[in-house]
């Protein structure tokens, strides 16, 4: 299972493919939403995958009082086809994390038809070993 993550996902899929927006795009993103002038904005692309900020706070109301802080459409139905959905309540610094765990968590539903408990493992790994890596820079 580790050496799945670790060859395909964390080296050569992932990091090599993920595009973000700037920081100051990603403040005004967050901006936007949080002043209830946008429902989800886009703010990166992992291949196929569209990455969006979105306010939780209507997400739980009127779909899913289990979304916290992020989610994906290999695992929430009312989340669009290859879209992964940030709160934009997150801190900034931890806007990273949470891609890297859902990217990881539906590249490894959608490729290798994985149950969301196994997925959500691996993606924990995932997201703390980037965050170790983080601490140590
Ligand atoms: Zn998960």
């Amino acid at each position: 299972m580790m050496n799945t993550f670790k060859e395909h996902v964390f080296e050569k899929e992932f990091w090599h493919n993920i595009k973000l927006v700037p920081n100051h795009k990603l403040i005004f993103a967050k901006q936007m939403i949080e002043k209830k002038k946008a429902f989800k904005v886009k703010i990166g692309q992992w291949k196929a995958i569209k990455i969006y900020l979105v306010d939780g706070d209507v997400v739980k109301i009127k779909h899913d009082m289990d979304f916290v802080e992020a989610g994906n459409s290999a695992v929430k139905h009312y989340i669009p086809k290859n879209e992964v959905w940030l709160d934009a309540h997150l801190d900034l610094e931890d806007i990273p994390f949470n891609i890297c765990h859902e990217i990881v968590e539906f590249f490894h539903m959608e490729t290798y038809d994985m149950d969301y408990e196994k997925a959500h493992n691996i993606a924990n790994v995932a997201e703390k070993q980037m965050r170790i890596a983080h601490e140590h820079i």
